[in-house]
């Protein structure tokens, strides 16, 4: 019998998950009363429910095939880690059975020693601590069965980028929900952040992927001349996907479905050999989780067809890079959107006063969401081929800007703006969900419903970037709190503080093209902070005004910030130096020889006498052997580079000799190379092209 595709569908979907439906099936009524108040309203856990849970879990996971479980984290390296244990427990007489105590499930101990720590574990205590996080449901995977887990020292220091991502939560849920008392919605308890993040990545063949040492090293290409057509015919965007394409994404779907994760949309991105993958959003934590899952089944999944997917920021020059895009919204408990414009006149206000609060924390905080997405890799694509600018700006179109305005000049009652009827503030009409996106340009876009904030990169776990929103925006709302609890007339007092935020903070504000050179010149003239590099971004994470914000919100202590910023140093650093040493390999071993060997030839050739008056030929050998040459010395010079920087240590001073020295030896590098590659045949290269590499496929 053939069957309904929708009917295996609703069946394979959450199967491996220890959901909601599975929880109310297998706990007695009063835990799962207890374990749902700590899921959905963030209350305490109550530990002593834990050892009836993990026997429910284990149960529910053995019936999946699971003879193991584990303790899921996210250290700060950005990818996650697992160390798995049987649940078998020997008995008297020689045989075992399959045993999971609460304590299992609630506590966790590992070796840490060589997770990245910023210092914050003494040698002595390499322990680490894994704490169960119920907000993220478990899942059984080949065999395992997964719990997402919190990852702290000793002392209790986050060691993680989860656990910041649960504080700040928390941090913004309290804060968001006070504000929404004062505004007449008291039967609201809790506020969550909900995110849906875009993931971009490119699929490659494998057999070519493995003859570049650079894609291996490094997950991009350090040299490749431009192939003789790239993107600009924009027939690979939402173009046809092929047979191999599509077979994996349907693997890929299954897959996730199966883990409750929602993939939703999928298409063919802007550059060729470019994809991307949309779920649908959830809770910003879980979004976390099952985006680090999507990265991982992405790779996973590409393997089994022959295929590579990369997850760099910017894979190949002058083509598309990879970015991720964080759409963030605001839920109350009772399933609201704060950001839903509404059709009421208190839900108007209420909107524009959250949406005024997003754009003074984005103003205020600029340097913080900037230093979020940091990383070497995305230094390359912000700013370059249609990725968003390393400047912070809001999109809001120009109808909600001219409401606000009118507020904001005290004339909001004026009838007609925004080439929109409006009768005043207060009956703001419903406006249409932005599903064309008029702007595309904008790091931060407010698109109907939510804000799209696109400065991500792709390879990047999205708790970083959704920790600093959630707090920039706590902080934010903690003042507006604070004032209107003191008012006696909230309505006026939020239409002041509306209007005082958009005198102070329209400059980020910025509704056109984000691409063009103007608006560097702007922004500069407009004194938005610039931060051009991962060196500059991460040291603002440790500026006294940021410092404070952390520690006010609980969210991270000074020593985590420390910490935090000496991995994410260290990080770009070791990233670098990799690239660096990589290159000097490929030159020197590579493609110096191949290109030798040519010019040997072609000497050969016009010392041969039926060719000696061949002055064409001459000058043309004489132009490669002394591009070789220039190759040589450039990779010299790299290659002297990185050992003068070697006893530097992971300090500022060493970054900022990356960034000003290395990086431009490594393009210079490149730029004679990629010369070299157009010289010689395709054939002589030794390996494969862009033109390989972004167009062949078997
Ligand atoms: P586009 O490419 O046009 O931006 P996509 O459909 O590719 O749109 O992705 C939009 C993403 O935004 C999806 O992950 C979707 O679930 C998410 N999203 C939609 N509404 C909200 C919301 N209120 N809060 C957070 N994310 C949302
Ligand atoms: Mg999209």
């Amino acid at each position: 019998m053939v069957r309904e595709p929708e009917h295996n569908l609703t069946q394979v979907y959450g199967s491996k998950v220890f959901n909601d439906a599975v929880m109310r099936e297998r706990l007695p009524k009063e835990t799962y009363k207890l374990l749902k108040q700590t899921i959905d309203l963030g209350r305490p856990l109550d530990t002593s429910i834990a050892e009836v849970v993990a026997n429910a879990m284990k149960d529910w996971a053995i019936t999946q095939g699971a003879t193991h479980y584990t303790h899921w984290f996210q250290p700060m390296t950005g990818v996650t880690a697992e160390k798995h244990n049987s649940f078998i427990s020997p008995t008297q007489d020689g045989r075992v059975i399959m045993e999971f105590s609460g304590k299992e499930l609630v506590k966790g101990e590992s070796d840490a020693s060589s997770f990245p720590s910023g210092g914050l574990r003494a040698t002595f205590e390499a322990r680490g601590y894994t704490a169960w996080d119920c907000t993220s449901p478990a899942f059984v995977k080949e065999g395992t069965l997964y719990i997402p887990t919190a990852f702290c020292s000793y002392n209790g220091e986050a060691l993680d980028k989860k656990t910041p991502l649960l504080r700040s939560i928390q941090a913004l849920s309290k804060q968001a929900v006070r504000v929404l008392h004062v505004l007449d919605n008291e039967d609201v308890e809790s506020v969550s952040a909900m995110v849906g993040p875009e993931q971009e990545y490119f699929l490659i063949e494998r057999d070519m992927y493995i003859k570049r040492k650079d894609l291996l090293m490094t997950g991009r290409t350090l040299f490749g001349a431009m192939p003789t057509k790239g993107q600009e015919l924009d027939d690979h965007y939402y173009g046809n996907i092929t047979d191999r394409v599509s077979s994996f994404m349907s693997d890929l779907d299954n897959e996730l479905w199966k883990l409750g994760v929602s993939a939703k949309t999928k298409h063919n991105e802007s550059a060729p050999a470019q994809h991307e993958l949309a779920p649908i959003y959830t809770t910003s934590n879980i979004a976390c989780d099952h985006n680090q899952i999507t990265m991982e089944m992405m790779k996973r999944i590409a393997l089994r067809h022959d295929l590579v997917c990369l997850l760099h920021e910017k894979p190949f020059t002058g083509v598309n890079g990879s970015g991720k895009h964080n759409n963030w919204s605001l839920s109350t408990d009772k399933g609201n959107n704060i950001f839903d414009p509404g059709q009421t006149p208190e839900d108007n206000l209420q909107f524009l006063l959250f949406l005024s609060a997003v754009l003074w924390a984005a103003d205020e905080y600029a340097d913080l969401l900037r230093a979020s997405i940091s990383s070497a890799g995305n230094d390359l694509r912000l700013g370059a081929n249609e990725a968003p600018p390393d400047v912070v700006s809001i999109f809001l179109g120009e109808q909600l800007t001219s409401i606000l305005e009118h507020i904001e000049t005290g004339k909001e009652d004026d009838k007609t703006f925004g080439g929109v009827m409006m009768i005043g503030v207060k009956t703001l009409p419903h406006l249409p969900v932005d599903t064309t996106d008029r702007n595309r340009t904008s790091p931060l876009a407010f698109t109907g419903n939510k804000f799209e904030f696109r400065m991500l990169g792709s390879s990047d776990s999205i708790a970083d970037a959704n920790t600093i929103i959630n707090t920039i925006v706590a902080e934010i709302l903690s003042r507006i709190a604070d004032r209107l609890e003191m008012s006696t007339d909230p309505e006026s007092e939020v239409k002041d503080i509306i209007r005082g935020i958009l005198k102070e903070h329209k400059r980020i504000i910025f509704n056109g093209n984000n691409y063009s050179e103007e608006w560097r010149e702007e922004a500069k003239r407009r004194g938005l902070p610039m931060l051009s590099s991962t060196v500059d971004a991460i040291e603002q994470l440790r500026t006294s005004k940021n410092i404070t914000l952390f520690a006010k919100h609980a969210v991270l202590s000074p020593l985590e910030v420390e910490s935090r910023y000496e991995i994410q140093l260290e990080n770009y650093i070791k990233t670098i130096l990799i690239e660096a040493r990589t290159m000097v390999q490929m030159a020197r071993q590579e493609i110096v020889p191949a290109c030798m060997k040519y010019a040997g030839e072609l000497a050969e050739v016009y010392n041969n006498t039926a060719l000696a008056g061949f002055a064409v030929g001459h000058d043309k050998l004489k132009k490669l052997t002394a591009d070789i040459a220039l190759g040589e010395q450039r990779t010299y010079i790299l290659e002297e580079l990185v050992e003068k920087l070697k006893p530097m240590g992971y300090t500022a001073e060493c970054a900022r000799s990356i960034t000003n020295e290395m990086i431009p030896a490594m393009d210079s590098l490149r730029e004679c190379c990629d010369g070299l590659e157009l010289e010689i045949p395709s054939s002589y290269w030794p390996f494969p092209t862009y033109t390989d590499l972004l167009f062949r496929r078997k």
